[in-house]
Parts: structure tokens; sequence; C-alpha cells
């Protein structure tokens, strides 16, 4: 039986979708006309203005763009965030100011309904698509990523394998290919239920205690790159830095920001800077406009980077 004060029933009277974008640091591109918010949709990470809107009353949100998609607070936390239906009650409970959730909220590292994948799968690290980014089929075989065609989950995408922060296989992220996909669903297909949020990409070769500082970027075809260099890095499988994520980093003594160079990744800079900071010292790395880390040539990446590591 679940505590009244957990219930999505008693929440969803209690926390407002303003409230979560609040707390989430994307408030502030928000316009007010009448009973409405109007602002750019956080979920998808677009730019327009007018693309998501909150009807401040009925406590309900709908993207009309990219998305296409609306729902309530409990929905839109659950797409911010991938969050359980567990996690976004403690998440929502710690919002309502209902005591002790939130020490819960940070307990709760890995979801239960994730059933990992731990069987290794045939990737052909040669495919030209990660030659093209600059990443070598030697690096490619090391960070177990290469194109895979057989049927199955990975089906016409370059797999990734994926690991929790202790460095057991826990499944396989695909990069679609094809630009009708992508369009339609994004550019990652990632396992059902991934706790996203409690895990960092490549975390557990690159362990915090061993080194002083780290860049994080935003997906796992800079991190490859940066390795190729010698240069430590993290990957948030997108623009979100979550309490558990911000959680492993305070033995760091800096970090280095460098998302991809959108709207998305530069409004995302500046809401994890604030969230690391002051406890970390964090350098940001604005990167041209439109281009990501992986754009980059060898000698501009370890230029940016490497008197941080001085
Ligand atoms: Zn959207």
């Amino acid at each position: 039986m679940i505590p009244e004060q957990f219930t999505f029933k008693y929440l969803k009277a209690r926390v407002s979708i303003a409230a979560v974008l609040q707390d989430k640091g994307i408030n502030t591109a928000f316009t007010k006309r009448a009973d409405q918010l109007f602002g750019p949709c956080p979920v998808h990470g677009g730019d327009n203005p007018n693309a998501f809107v909150i009807n401040l009353s009925k406590n309900i949100w709908h993207c009309f763009t990219q998305c296409n998609a609306g729902g309530d607070v409990v929905k839109l936390v659950r797409r911010l965030d991938s969050k359980t239906y567990r996690q976004t009650a403690l998440y929502l409970a710690s919002l309502a100011n209902i005591p002790k959730a939130s020490s819960l909220v940070h307990q709760t590292h890995m979801k239960k309904t994730f059933r990992p994948f731990t069987k290794s799968l045939t990737l052909n690290a040669s495919t030209p698509w990660l030659a093209k980014k600059g990443i070598t089929s030697l690096t490619a075989k090391r960070f177990e990523a290469g194109a895979y065609d057989a049927p199955g989950f990975l089906n016409g995408c370059i797999g990734v394998r994926l690991h929790d922060l202790q460095g057991h296989p826990i499944g396989y992220a695909g990069r679609r290919l094809h630009p009708k996909q992508v369009q339609l669903y994004g550019k990652w297909k990632l396992p059902p239920a991934l706790p996203k949020s409690a895990l960092l990409y490549n975390f557990h070769r690159v362990s915090p205690y061993t080194h002083k500082a780290l860049v994080i970027v935003e997906g796992p075809w800079a991190v490859m790159r940066l390795a190729q260099l010698n240069i430590p890095a993290v990957a948030l499988l997108g623009i979100h830095l979550s309490p558990t994520q911000r959680d492993l980093l305070p033995t760091l003594q800096r970090v280095i920001l460098m998302l991809d160079g959108d709207c998305a990744g530069r409004r995302a800079t500046t809401r994890i800077r604030n969230a690391l900071e002051p406890n970390t010292k964090v350098h940001t790395i604005n990167l041209p406009l439109d281009h990501d880390p992986d754009d980059l040539t060898d000698d501009q990446l370890s230029s940016i980077t490497k008197h941080l590591f001085l």
C-alpha cells in the first residue's frame, strides 16, 4: 500500500509543472500569456519559443513541434529524466516538501524495472560512419562500438556498449542512421527503462578518483575522440545532469563542460554549471554554433582542453 503523500493523485495536485522546470533550472525563457506559459520545449530541446505550452490552472503541458505530445506533471518528469514511476513519485514528493523524500531519491540509483542486457554483440568497428567522425577502429573496438546489421534492437544503428558505474555491461545504445528515423524518434535509441540519470557514460574507465579534472560531454563519440587524445571524459547521454550524477563528481577539482554548440547545449551548460558550482570548479567551452565536439579536428580539441589539465 502506497502512503497517500506518494500517490500521483496527491502529488499532481501539489506540484506544478512550473515548479519542476524551476527545479531543473529551465524556466528562464518562458513567457506568460493569460493562463499559459510559452517557451522552448525542454523535452526535445529545441529553441522555438512557442513550442512548449503549459496550462497553469490545469497543470498540463504540450509540445506542438517535435514531440507533438503532452500530459501532466508526472509525464513531464518521466520524459525529462526517464525516471521510473517510483523515482518520479519520490522526486515529486521532494518538490512537495514531503520530508525524507529527497534523500530517498538519491538512494534510488538503479531502476527496478530495468533489465540489464549482458550478452556481447558483434559490431563492425571499421564502419565508415565512425571513421568519418574521426574515431579509429582501434578506439571503436576498445569502446565496443560499431555497425550492427543483424536483426534486433540495434538493427540499422551504430551500437555502443553501455556499462554501469562499476563497469558491468548493461546493454547497448544505438545511434540511428536513417534520417527519417532520426527525425521521428531522435538520434539515440536507448534500452527500455535505462536508468540514464544514474549513469555517466565512460565513468568506470575514468574514475574521478584518479583524475583531477574531467571533461563532460553529451555523447559517446566525443568521449571516444577525447580518449584518442588521452583526455578523460564522461558523457551525460543527453543534456541533463541529475542529482545522482552530480553527486558522483564532488571529488573533482575541475570539470570542463563541453556540450554541443546548439541552443539546447548552451542552455544546459549554464544550468549544469550552476548545479556544480561552487563545490566544483567549472570551465565551460562554448563550441561554434552547430558544432559538436566530434566535428572538431584533433588539434582543435587538444588546444581547447589540454591547458586545463596542466
Ligand atoms: Zn518537444
